[in-house]
């Protein structure tokens, strides 16, 4: 044998995945990235991308979860949670005493939220109060167009959903940066402490309602709050209101690789999840895609991923079934799908490339997250990426492998521990992404493509 052909067969070489996928799947791919990108305008909270997915589940057949329903093959079923997460099963043609296939991805971003009680005015400008919700870079949130989100429980008990911000003859909202003429001191100070927390005050407006009083600007502000939903200033004790950036998904590049948008984390493998499972009719084991909130701040609260509404939710199809729900979980799979960092040559040094995932590279495969020594990880086991491994080389899909940063860099997690707490198999799996967390984040069209194929794949298992 000569080398090359002992290299050939016994060493890796991992290629970009545009040498190796078809012509076929090259098409479908920009079909693909457009349905995301209708996706990701619409939905950029997760009380959006709940209520896109319960009404596009009803549309396809999806019934609400209620009490005493059946869960024959074929079934498909979700339980929107609270209006924050949502569940869906299509129930497999075994039984979920067998396990079921599970895909777990959320659909909450790093954003600014209002305070509750928001509004104020300040030498004749009028501002709302934010605080900042998951891990933001403080600096990038100034001087860029932003939006306002969310909705409103009104005294009457009705409730408004608010958006300012996306249409174009809309207004915007802007947070202030310091002139460069006057920042020698701003400049001088770390990254982390340029913009401060209470810096992210969004400018609401500067003119003053005609007459005589005090805080005009404010008052003109709520009035015009008022002629558009009715609010009133004690509302926003009741409201969850939220700032993020205005305008769309872009393609970004001169080849238009890459898309560039708010919230990719991880509303990119939400929709895929989605996607995926609407094109799943009779699996073997039960497919079932979950959408959670919180995952920002440590997958907490009622919407989280450590709430029992997933066990609620698992519980009543394994009664309808007459299964115990600790054997479902103890023989199910889940693909803990979250984007992962797509290394990037302008920061090297914070990664080791040969561990690290790369754009256009497919579905990053991530053993562990974590920090310093895997604290906090899931760590999944030598069988469980066996499994993963040749179900996507089964499946054709182009994969490669992931870890955050290199060792003592920093790190992170996934929701993927509290599956794994659970006594079900967790791998995580997830899109790399380029400036993950900031105001604009991007990924590539092969590996949003390829992570959609990925949660096919594990569905059909
Ligand atoms: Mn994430
Ligand atoms: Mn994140």
């Amino acid at each position: 044998m000569t080398n090359d052909e002992l290299k050939e067969s016994l060493l890796m070489s991992s290629k970009n995945g545009y040498t190796r996928i078809s012509a076929e799947d090259r098409q479908e791919m920009e079909a693909y990235c457009q349905r995301y990108t209708a996706f990701i305008d619409s939905c950029k909270t997760e009380r959006e991308a709940t209520a896109w997915a319960s009404a596009e589940a009803e549309r396809r057949g999806f019934r609400p979860l209620s009490a005493g329903m059946e869960a024959k093959p074929g079934d498909k079923i979700y339980l929107n949670n609270r209006g924050k997460s949502i569940i869906l099963a299509v129930v497999g043609t075994r039984s979920l005493a067998d396990g079921a296939n599970i895909c777990a991805a959320h659909v909450d971003s790093p954003r600014m939220d209002l305070k509750p009680n928001p509004l104020y005015e300040d030498t004749e400008i009028a501002y709302f109060k934010t605080h900042y919700y998951g891990g933001i870079k403080k600096y990038q949130w100034p001087t860029i167009a932003l939006a306002l989100h969310g909705v409103v429980y009104r005294k009457d008990g009705s409730v408004v959903t608010v958006t300012i911000g996306e249409d174009a003859d809309d207004p915007i909202l802007v947070i202030s940066d310091l002139l460069v003429h006057l920042a020698g001191d701003q400049m001088q100070k770390p990254l982390a402490k340029g913009i401060e927390g209470e810096q992210l005050n969004v400018i609401l407006g500067t003119e003053p309602l005609q007459g005589e009083g005090s805080d005009l600007v404010k008052l003109n502000i709520m009035k015009l709050l008022n002629e558009k939903y009715g609010l009133i200033e004690a509302d926003f004790l009741s409201a969850e209101l939220t700032i993020v950036p205005a305008g769309r998904c872009r393609e970004v590049g001169l080849d238009r690789s890459l898309l560039g948008a708010y919230g990719h984390d991880d509303r990119v493998c939400a929709y895929a999840e989605l996607d995926a499972l609407f094109a799943v009719e009779h699996p073997e084991k039960t497919a079932v895609c979950i959408l959670a909130d919180k995952e920002e701040i440590g997958s907490v609260g009622i919407s989280g991923m450590q709430s029992q509404a997933f066990e609620y939710f698992m519980g009543a199809l394994c009664d309808a079934q007459g299964v115990n729900l600790r054997d479902c979980f103890a023989h199910s799979f889940c693909l803990s799908a979250d984007v992962s960092n797509a290394f990037d040559p302008n920061f090297a040094e914070t990664c080791d490339r040969r561990n690290n995932s790369m754009l256009n590279y497919g579905v990053a495969i991530c053993k562990y997250t974590g920090s310093r020594g895997k604290g906090g990880a899931s760590d999944a086991s030598a069988e469980a990426m066996g499994h993963v491994r040749t179900t996507l080389d089964n499946a054709g899909v182009i994969w490669q492998i992931a870890t955050l940063g290199k060792v003592d860099q920093g790190g992170g997690g996934t929701v993927a521990a509290y599956m794994a707490n659970r006594n079900i198999v967790t791998v995580d799996a997830g899109v790399p992404v380029l400036c993950m967390h900031a105001p604009m984040e991007l990924v590539s069209k092969l590996d949003c493509y390829e992570t959609m194929l990925a949660c096919k794949a594990i569905y059909q298992a």
